[in-house]
Protein backbone atom coordinates (compact mmCIF):
# COMPACT_ATOMS: atom_id res chain seq x y z
CA UNK A 1 0.00 0.00 0.00
CA UNK A 2 3.19 2.80 0.74
CA UNK A 3 4.00 1.60 -3.07
CA UNK A 4 0.87 2.62 -3.94
CA UNK A 5 -0.44 -0.80 -5.04
CA UNK A 6 -4.46 -1.12 -4.67
CA UNK A 7 -4.10 -4.78 -4.08
CA UNK A 8 -1.57 -7.42 -3.43
CA UNK A 9 -1.99 -11.33 -3.16
CA UNK A 10 0.45 -14.35 -2.96
CA UNK A 11 -0.16 -17.44 -5.04
CA UNK A 12 1.37 -21.21 -4.53
CA UNK A 13 2.83 -21.92 -8.12
CA UNK A 14 1.66 -24.40 -9.73
CA UNK A 15 0.72 -25.49 -13.34
CA UNK A 16 -2.04 -23.51 -14.45
CA UNK A 17 -4.25 -26.70 -15.79
CA UNK A 18 -7.78 -25.13 -15.82
CA UNK A 19 -6.04 -22.89 -18.42
CA UNK A 20 -4.64 -25.45 -20.46
CA UNK A 21 -7.21 -26.21 -22.78
CA UNK A 22 -8.92 -23.24 -23.09
CA UNK A 23 -5.80 -21.37 -23.89
CA UNK A 24 -4.54 -24.37 -26.84
CA UNK A 25 -8.02 -23.87 -28.28
CA UNK A 26 -7.67 -19.76 -28.58
CA UNK A 27 -4.19 -20.25 -30.30
CA UNK A 28 -5.70 -22.85 -32.82
CA UNK A 29 -8.78 -20.85 -33.52
CA UNK A 30 -6.51 -17.87 -34.40
CA UNK A 31 -7.83 -15.60 -31.40
CA UNK A 32 -4.18 -13.98 -30.89
CA UNK A 33 -3.97 -12.42 -34.21
CA UNK A 34 -1.29 -11.15 -35.64
CA UNK A 35 0.76 -11.58 -31.71
CA UNK A 36 2.39 -14.94 -32.93
CA UNK A 37 4.89 -14.36 -30.20
CA UNK A 38 1.75 -15.82 -27.94
CA UNK A 39 2.10 -19.05 -29.54
CA UNK A 40 5.47 -19.32 -28.50
CA UNK A 41 6.85 -20.41 -24.84
CA UNK A 42 3.94 -22.31 -24.31
CA UNK A 43 4.82 -24.70 -20.89
CA UNK A 44 6.18 -21.55 -19.34
CA UNK A 45 3.33 -19.79 -20.22
CA UNK A 46 1.15 -22.26 -18.29
CA UNK A 47 3.76 -22.83 -15.55
CA UNK A 48 5.93 -19.94 -13.85
CA UNK A 49 8.71 -22.70 -12.99
CA UNK A 50 10.41 -22.12 -16.24
CA UNK A 51 10.74 -18.28 -15.83
CA UNK A 52 12.00 -18.83 -12.30
CA UNK A 53 13.60 -21.94 -11.57
CA UNK A 54 12.56 -23.65 -8.07
CA UNK A 55 9.72 -20.60 -8.36
CA UNK A 56 7.30 -21.32 -5.24
CA UNK A 57 5.33 -18.42 -5.57
CA UNK A 58 3.71 -15.55 -7.59
CA UNK A 59 3.00 -12.24 -5.70
CA UNK A 60 0.76 -10.44 -7.80
CA UNK A 61 -0.28 -6.84 -7.90
CA UNK A 62 -1.94 -4.24 -9.29
CA UNK A 63 -1.66 -0.22 -9.96
CA UNK A 64 -4.38 2.00 -10.43
CA UNK A 65 -4.29 4.18 -13.53
CA UNK A 66 -7.99 5.70 -13.98
CA UNK A 67 -7.32 8.86 -14.77
CA UNK A 68 -7.68 11.85 -12.61
CA UNK A 69 -8.77 13.90 -15.71
CA UNK A 70 -10.26 12.12 -19.15
CA UNK A 71 -10.03 13.74 -22.35
CA UNK A 72 -12.81 15.54 -24.30
CA UNK A 73 -15.52 13.43 -24.79
CA UNK A 74 -15.66 14.92 -28.37
CA UNK A 75 -12.36 14.76 -28.93
CA UNK A 76 -10.16 11.45 -30.36
CA UNK A 77 -10.30 8.49 -27.69
CA UNK A 78 -7.40 7.51 -26.40
CA UNK A 79 -7.44 4.32 -23.76
CA UNK A 80 -6.89 5.10 -20.28
CA UNK A 81 -4.02 3.35 -19.82
CA UNK A 82 -1.86 5.46 -22.11
CA UNK A 83 -2.74 8.68 -20.64
CA UNK A 84 0.31 8.53 -18.86
CA UNK A 85 4.17 7.21 -18.52
CA UNK A 86 4.74 3.92 -20.10
CA UNK A 87 3.65 1.59 -17.21
CA UNK A 88 6.64 -0.45 -17.86
CA UNK A 89 9.22 1.36 -15.78
CA UNK A 90 6.53 2.30 -13.41
CA UNK A 91 5.58 -1.24 -12.20
CA UNK A 92 8.62 -2.92 -12.66
CA UNK A 93 10.35 -0.04 -10.26
CA UNK A 94 7.47 -0.33 -7.51
CA UNK A 95 8.20 -4.28 -7.48
CA UNK A 96 11.67 -4.01 -7.07
CA UNK A 97 11.44 -1.92 -4.15
CA UNK A 98 8.90 -4.19 -2.86
CA UNK A 99 10.91 -6.94 -3.35
CA UNK A 100 13.57 -4.93 -1.44
CA UNK A 101 11.30 -4.86 1.18
CA UNK A 102 10.52 -8.34 1.28
CA UNK A 103 14.19 -9.69 1.56
CA UNK A 104 15.06 -7.43 4.51
CA UNK A 105 12.21 -9.18 6.29
CA UNK A 106 13.03 -12.99 4.58
CA UNK A 107 16.91 -13.05 3.89
CA UNK A 108 17.02 -16.39 3.32
CA UNK A 109 15.10 -19.43 2.68
CA UNK A 110 16.01 -21.59 5.57
CA UNK A 111 13.71 -18.49 7.68
CA UNK A 112 10.26 -19.10 5.80
CA UNK A 113 9.92 -22.63 5.26
CA UNK A 114 12.44 -24.17 7.35
CA UNK A 115 14.72 -25.58 4.80
CA UNK A 116 18.59 -26.33 5.30
CA UNK A 117 20.06 -24.31 2.76
CA UNK A 118 20.46 -20.20 3.08
CA UNK A 119 19.98 -19.27 0.01
CA UNK A 120 18.73 -15.88 -0.25
CA UNK A 121 15.39 -16.17 -2.21
CA UNK A 122 15.41 -15.69 -6.15
CA UNK A 123 12.72 -13.54 -8.16
CA UNK A 124 12.07 -11.67 -10.92
CA UNK A 125 9.41 -9.11 -11.45
CA UNK A 126 7.25 -8.65 -14.44
CA UNK A 127 4.65 -6.58 -16.00
CA UNK A 128 3.36 -7.45 -19.09
CA UNK A 129 7.14 -8.63 -20.16
CA UNK A 130 6.92 -12.08 -20.04
CA UNK A 131 4.60 -15.32 -21.06
CA UNK A 132 3.01 -15.16 -18.11
CA UNK A 133 -0.69 -15.70 -17.33
CA UNK A 134 -0.99 -12.74 -15.29
CA UNK A 135 -4.92 -12.51 -15.07
CA UNK A 136 -5.08 -15.70 -13.83
CA UNK A 137 -2.44 -15.09 -11.25
CA UNK A 138 -4.12 -12.23 -9.96
CA UNK A 139 -7.43 -14.10 -9.53
CA UNK A 140 -5.35 -17.29 -8.00
CA UNK A 141 -3.85 -14.59 -5.98
CA UNK A 142 -7.39 -13.78 -4.38
CA UNK A 143 -6.88 -10.10 -5.82
CA UNK A 144 -10.37 -10.03 -7.68
CA UNK A 145 -11.86 -12.30 -10.42
CA UNK A 146 -11.70 -12.75 -13.94
CA UNK A 147 -14.72 -10.92 -15.83
CA UNK A 148 -16.88 -11.50 -19.03
CA UNK A 149 -14.75 -8.82 -20.30
CA UNK A 150 -11.47 -10.78 -19.87
CA UNK A 151 -10.12 -7.93 -17.44
CA UNK A 152 -9.23 -8.57 -13.80
CA UNK A 153 -12.20 -7.43 -11.92
CA UNK A 154 -10.99 -6.29 -8.34
CA UNK A 155 -14.20 -6.19 -6.03
CA UNK A 156 -15.16 -2.59 -4.82
CA UNK A 157 -12.09 -1.03 -7.19
CA UNK A 158 -13.36 -1.84 -10.85
CA UNK A 159 -10.62 -3.12 -13.50
CA UNK A 160 -8.68 0.56 -14.28
CA UNK A 161 -5.44 -1.85 -13.02
CA UNK A 162 -1.73 -2.44 -14.57
CA UNK A 163 -0.90 -6.04 -12.85
CA UNK A 164 2.49 -7.13 -11.72
CA UNK A 165 4.37 -9.96 -10.55
CA UNK A 166 7.05 -11.27 -8.56
CA UNK A 167 7.50 -14.82 -9.35
CA UNK A 168 10.17 -15.92 -6.66
CA UNK A 169 11.45 -19.05 -4.68
CA UNK A 170 10.12 -17.73 -1.53
CA UNK A 171 7.63 -19.60 -0.18
CA UNK A 172 4.59 -18.85 2.60
CA UNK A 173 2.79 -20.59 5.57
CA UNK A 174 -0.03 -19.47 3.94
CA UNK A 175 -1.41 -18.78 0.17
CA UNK A 176 -4.59 -16.86 -0.85
CA UNK A 177 -7.82 -17.90 -2.48
CA UNK A 178 -9.19 -17.24 -5.46
CA UNK A 179 -12.30 -15.18 -5.48
CA UNK A 180 -15.87 -16.48 -7.06
CA UNK A 181 -17.09 -14.77 -10.30
CA UNK A 182 -19.27 -11.72 -9.42
CA UNK A 183 -20.13 -10.70 -12.70
CA UNK A 184 -24.02 -12.82 -12.44
CA UNK A 185 -26.17 -12.31 -15.28
CA UNK A 186 -24.66 -9.25 -16.38
CA UNK A 187 -23.73 -9.28 -20.18
CA UNK A 188 -23.22 -5.33 -20.50
CA UNK A 189 -19.47 -5.54 -21.94
CA UNK A 190 -20.57 -8.10 -24.62
CA UNK A 191 -23.42 -6.29 -25.50
CA UNK A 192 -21.36 -2.87 -25.69
CA UNK A 193 -18.42 -4.30 -27.53
CA UNK A 194 -18.73 -2.25 -31.14
CA UNK A 195 -17.21 -5.16 -33.52
CA UNK A 196 -18.49 -8.02 -31.63
CA UNK A 197 -14.66 -8.87 -30.45
CA UNK A 198 -16.25 -10.60 -27.11
CA UNK A 199 -17.79 -13.88 -28.86
CA UNK A 200 -18.72 -14.82 -25.28
CA UNK A 201 -18.10 -14.82 -21.56
CA UNK A 202 -13.96 -14.47 -21.25
CA UNK A 203 -13.97 -15.09 -25.22
CA UNK A 204 -12.08 -12.52 -26.83
CA UNK A 205 -11.16 -12.69 -30.29
CA UNK A 206 -8.47 -10.25 -31.12
CA UNK A 207 -8.68 -10.28 -34.68
CA UNK A 208 -12.06 -8.06 -34.49
CA UNK A 209 -10.87 -6.31 -31.05
CA UNK A 210 -10.41 -2.39 -31.28
CA UNK A 211 -7.47 -1.90 -28.82
CA UNK A 212 -5.60 -4.71 -30.92
CA UNK A 213 -6.32 -3.39 -34.09
CA UNK A 214 -5.03 0.13 -32.81
CA UNK A 215 -2.31 -0.58 -31.01
CA UNK A 216 -1.07 -4.22 -31.98
CA UNK A 217 -1.70 -4.47 -35.38
CA UNK A 218 0.54 -3.30 -38.38
CA UNK A 219 -0.95 -2.31 -41.73
CA UNK A 220 -4.20 -1.57 -42.57
CA UNK A 221 -7.26 -2.23 -39.94
CA UNK A 222 -10.15 -4.48 -42.23
CA UNK A 223 -12.83 -2.32 -43.61
CA UNK A 224 -15.24 -3.99 -41.44
CA UNK A 225 -13.58 -3.01 -38.63
CA UNK A 226 -12.45 0.22 -39.53
CA UNK A 227 -15.68 1.40 -40.28
CA UNK A 228 -16.40 0.58 -36.30
CA UNK A 229 -13.51 2.47 -34.88
CA UNK A 230 -15.90 5.42 -34.09
CA UNK A 231 -13.08 8.52 -33.00
CA UNK A 232 -10.66 5.99 -31.30
CA UNK A 233 -7.54 6.62 -32.19
CA UNK A 234 -5.59 4.12 -29.79
CA UNK A 235 -7.13 1.39 -28.23
CA UNK A 236 -10.93 0.81 -26.99
CA UNK A 237 -12.01 0.94 -23.20
CA UNK A 238 -15.73 0.51 -23.89
CA UNK A 239 -15.85 -2.79 -22.11
CA UNK A 240 -14.08 -1.53 -18.90
CA UNK A 241 -16.29 1.83 -19.22
CA UNK A 242 -19.96 -0.06 -19.08
CA UNK A 243 -19.05 -2.39 -16.39
CA UNK A 244 -21.03 -1.63 -13.30
CA UNK A 245 -17.77 -2.71 -11.03
CA UNK A 246 -16.02 0.37 -12.54
CA UNK A 247 -18.76 2.76 -11.07
CA UNK A 248 -16.39 2.52 -7.71
CA UNK A 249 -12.69 3.36 -10.00
CA UNK A 250 -11.09 6.35 -8.22
CA UNK A 251 -8.43 8.86 -9.74
CA UNK A 252 -4.92 7.19 -9.90
CA UNK A 253 -2.65 8.75 -7.33
CA UNK A 254 0.34 7.92 -9.18
CA UNK A 255 1.63 11.03 -9.84
CA UNK A 256 3.07 9.21 -13.17
CA UNK A 257 0.41 7.99 -14.55
CA UNK A 258 -1.14 11.93 -14.50
CA UNK A 259 -1.58 13.05 -18.15
CA UNK A 260 0.01 15.89 -19.73
CA UNK A 261 -1.74 19.03 -20.53
CA UNK A 262 -0.70 18.60 -24.30
CA UNK A 263 -1.91 15.44 -24.25
CA UNK A 264 -5.17 16.43 -22.79
CA UNK A 265 -5.33 19.14 -25.03
CA UNK A 266 -4.84 17.17 -28.47
CA UNK A 267 -7.65 18.09 -30.45
CA UNK A 268 -8.63 16.27 -34.11
CA UNK A 269 -7.27 18.70 -36.29
CA UNK A 270 -3.98 18.31 -34.43
CA UNK A 271 -3.79 14.95 -34.68
CA UNK A 272 -4.42 15.45 -38.24
CA UNK A 273 -1.70 17.42 -39.01
CA UNK A 274 0.71 15.32 -36.31
CA UNK A 275 4.63 15.81 -37.25
CA UNK A 276 6.71 13.01 -35.92
CA UNK A 277 8.23 15.71 -33.95
CA UNK A 278 4.92 16.75 -32.17
CA UNK A 279 4.03 13.02 -31.49
CA UNK A 280 7.83 12.66 -30.17
CA UNK A 281 6.70 15.03 -27.76
CA UNK A 282 3.69 14.90 -26.79
CA UNK A 283 3.92 10.63 -26.44
CA UNK A 284 7.62 10.95 -25.41
CA UNK A 285 7.07 8.61 -22.32
CA UNK A 286 3.60 7.43 -23.12
CA UNK A 287 2.09 3.96 -23.78
CA UNK A 288 1.55 5.62 -27.34
CA UNK A 289 4.65 4.61 -28.69
CA UNK A 290 3.58 1.13 -28.79
CA UNK A 291 1.91 1.59 -31.79
CA UNK A 292 4.81 4.05 -33.60
CA UNK A 293 3.82 7.33 -35.81
CA UNK A 294 2.60 5.30 -38.98
CA UNK A 295 0.83 2.92 -36.52
CA UNK A 296 -0.91 5.91 -35.35
CA UNK A 297 -1.32 7.90 -38.50
CA UNK A 298 -2.95 5.16 -39.89
CA UNK A 299 -5.67 5.01 -37.59
CA UNK A 300 -6.04 8.78 -37.65
CA UNK A 301 -6.88 8.63 -41.25
CA UNK A 302 -10.09 6.80 -40.34
CA UNK A 303 -11.08 9.64 -38.45
CA UNK A 304 -14.04 11.68 -39.94
CA UNK A 305 -13.97 15.01 -40.91
S1 LIG B 1 -11.56 -3.28 -26.09
FE1 LIG B 1 -13.33 -2.55 -27.33
S2 LIG B 1 -13.31 -3.81 -29.17
FE2 LIG B 1 -11.97 -4.85 -27.67
S3 LIG B 1 -13.32 -6.30 -26.63
FE3 LIG B 1 -13.37 -4.43 -25.42
S4 LIG B 1 -15.13 -3.25 -26.22
FE4 LIG B 1 -14.63 -4.84 -27.71
S1 LIG C 1 -19.79 -5.68 -17.64
FE1 LIG C 1 -20.90 -7.20 -16.42
S2 LIG C 1 -20.42 -9.18 -17.41
FE2 LIG C 1 -18.93 -7.68 -18.16
S3 LIG C 1 -17.17 -7.91 -16.80
FE3 LIG C 1 -18.46 -6.29 -15.93
S4 LIG C 1 -19.81 -7.32 -14.46
FE4 LIG C 1 -18.90 -8.90 -15.77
Amino acid sequence: MELGFSACGIAKVAKAASEEAYFDQWIAEGCHAGMKYMENHRDIRLNPEGLVEGARSVISVALNYYPKVLRNPVEPYISYYAYGEDYHGVVKDKLRQLWKAITEYYPSRDKTCGKSDSLPPEARVFTDSAPLLERYWAWKAGLGWIGKNTNLIIPGKGSFFFLGEIVTTLEVDTYDSPQKNRCGSCTRCLDACPTGALEGPRHLNACKCISYLTIEHRGEIPAEQAALLGNRIYGCDTCQVVCPWNRFALPTEIAAFHPSPSLLSLKKDDLKALSREDYNRIFARSAVKRAKYEGLLRTIQYLKD
